[in-house]
């Protein structure tokens, strides 16, 4: 199948089954810029990238009005390169890289909306904060005085498998830490769960952002 030929349609199908509260977030981690023109052209604003430097040049090469969101995890020293533009940074792991992204923010004199990334999946492979430590981020007194972030929301990832049921009780558990959270800061409106195999299942749980990737761009190859 030529996916360039459909990464329009690709989009419009899955707009389609999404609920218009939901946020569409375009997953174009490996994908040529051309790619992201196109699905830019079918009307799509939100992009999501895995690493900072490739969503630098993106960013540079692609039109002023997209939204980008990063999605991977982020490491300390790089959050300088994307403080001027990111949208959305959904992979925050912890206090320290929260006092990070606020200083770099600082400098641009903008405010950085943030997602805490909780550890949902049964594989251990997969990064984030348990729902203590979480609660424990947005309970500290410290927070308060990172004036430059704003914490929206959460971020999870199911763990990869055939299991509906499975899938489904990990998006409930991030629901669930959600309230939870929401307790806290009654202002947080954001659940990033979802990708391309999961979506409709995170949207029946609550999800209002979805990641898809290789449903509208098609397969990654991460040899070139
Ligand atoms: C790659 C990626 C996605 C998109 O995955 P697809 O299965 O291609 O839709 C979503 N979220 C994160 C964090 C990713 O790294």
């Amino acid at each position: 199948m030529n996916f360039k030929m459909s990464i329009a349609e690709n989009l419009q199908h899955i707009k389609a089954s999404i609920p218009e509260h939901v946020q569409l977030v375009a997953v174009s981690k490996t994908k040529p810029v051309e790619d992201l023109q196109l699905a830019y052209d079918a009307g799509q604003r939100h992009f999501g990238e895995n690493k900072i430097q490739e969503m630098a040049e993106k960013f540079e090469a692609l039109p002023q009005d997209i939204y980008w969101h990063m999605i991977g995890h982020v490491q300390r020293n790089k959050v300088k390169y994307m403080a001027q533009f990111v949208h959305l940074i959904h992979g925050v792991d912890s206090f320290k890289l929260l006092q990070e992204i606020n200083k770099q923010a600082k400098k641009h004199n903008r405010v950085i909306k943030c997602l805490l990334q909780i550890h949902i999946a049964q594989e251990t492979t997969k990064f984030g904060l348990s729902e203590v430590e979480a609660l424990e981020i947005m309970m500290s007194n410290d927070l308060k005085s990172l004036e430059n972030i704003k914490i929206v929301g959460v971020m999870g990832m199911a763990t990869f498998t055939e299991n509906k049921a499975q899938i489904e009780q990990e998006f409930t558990a991030l629901k669930l830490t959600f309230n939870r959270l929401k307790q806290v800061d009654n202002s947080m409106t954001e659940i990033s769960m979802g990708m391309s195999g999961d979506f409709p299942i995170a949207i029946s749980c609550g999800s209002t952002i979805v990641r898809v990737g290789s449903s509208i761009f098609g397969h990654r190859n991460y040899n070139n």
